[in-house]
């Protein structure tokens, strides 16, 4: 018998944030916080969640910003 399992990215989840300004290109609400779980899976079958992907991208200079970037302005509006 042959097992599969590993690890599967779930649906990437896309959230605006509103009246953040990009402290790259000094745009105001161009940031849009993306989640992204990843799972085990066996046969396909998502078991658990490992871990969740989360960063912000500005949609007007595409400036990526990784969790350990986030400004204060941005993590108050991602609840
Ligand atoms: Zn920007």
């Amino acid at each position: 018998m042959i097992l599969f399992f590993g690890t599967r990215n779930g649906k990437a989840t896309q959230q605006a944030l509103n009246n953040v300004r990009c402290s790259h290109c000094q745009q105001e609400n161009t940031l849009a916080l993306v989640e992204q779980g990843n799972y085990f899976h066996l046969f396909w079958i998502k078991l658990f969640k490992i871990q969740t992907n989360r960063f912000t991208e500005c949609s007007h200079c595409k400036r990526v910003y990784f969790e350990n970037e986030f400004t204060p302005a941005m993590k108050s509006e991602i609840s």
